[in-house]
């Protein structure tokens, strides 16, 4: 089934110059805000600002000092886009049987399929899925914060806190005696801000156990 585009673009901006005021008089700006969805952009086509974008057309941010990360204790305060919030990209995603959460790695053909620890035959994970289901662009998180009501993590220091590649597929563990058979891969992908939270930052170096 091929999904339409969701359209939440106005289709025709009726875009109105916003006056600025200097020793009472009017004085025209080059700050337009369309009347029909409030849009607001800066110039003809430079920066672009919406309720929840800032459009730079295409051109690098720069002078950021930091980003700020939602590290949502609810569905609530989380963006209205998904449970996640960081790098988020679109992938073909192949399998994913476990849904949001689901660790993935990259097979030869460059699609996204569940991890397992099993082997590296099915490792190392990459990305977490932030869509349910499979297809040509599905959103998946590459470094950033997830969660999910039915995780239920550890913290703590050493290796407490971090999460790993589990043995059953699509699925994320801090159990590590599930690596203790041959050619098991322990690969740390993220560590757990709170029972249903975890910051996902997926070694890129993991082991195989002999
Ligand atoms: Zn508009």
């Amino acid at each position: 089934m091929v999904e339409k585009e969701k359209r939440t673009e106005c289709y025709k901006h009726k875009w109105i110059p916003l006056l600025g005021i200097d020793k009472k008089k009017s004085v025209p700006t080059s700050l337009f805000t369309c009347l029909r969805c409030g849009d607001l952009k800066v110039g003809v086509q430079t920066i672009k600002i919406s309720q929840f974008r800032l459009d730079m057309g295409g051109l690098p941010i720069n002078s950021v000092a930091g980003v700020n990360l939602i590290n949502g204790s609810s569905v609530d305060t989380l963006p209205t886009s998904g449970p996640a919030s960081g790098l988020i990209i679109t992938a073909n995603v192949t399998t994913n049987s476990q849904g949001i959460g689901a660790p993935l790695y990259v097979d030869i053909s460059g699609n996204l399929i569940e991890a397992n620890a099993l082997s590296s035959a099915t490792s190392p994970c990459v990305a977490l899925a932030v869509d349910t289901g499979t297809g040509a662009n599905k959103r998946v998180l590459v470094h950033g914060i997830l969660r999910l009501s039915a995780w239920n993590w550890a913290t703590g220091p050493g290796t407490l806190s971090l999460v790993y590649v589990s043995t059953t597929t699509g699925t994320l563990t801090q159990n590590k005696t599930e690596f203790s058979g041959t050619d098991r891969v322990i690969q740390p992908v993220g560590w757990a801000l709170s029972a249903d939270s975890i910051y996902f930052a997926p070694s890129m170096i993991y082991l195989t156990h002999v």
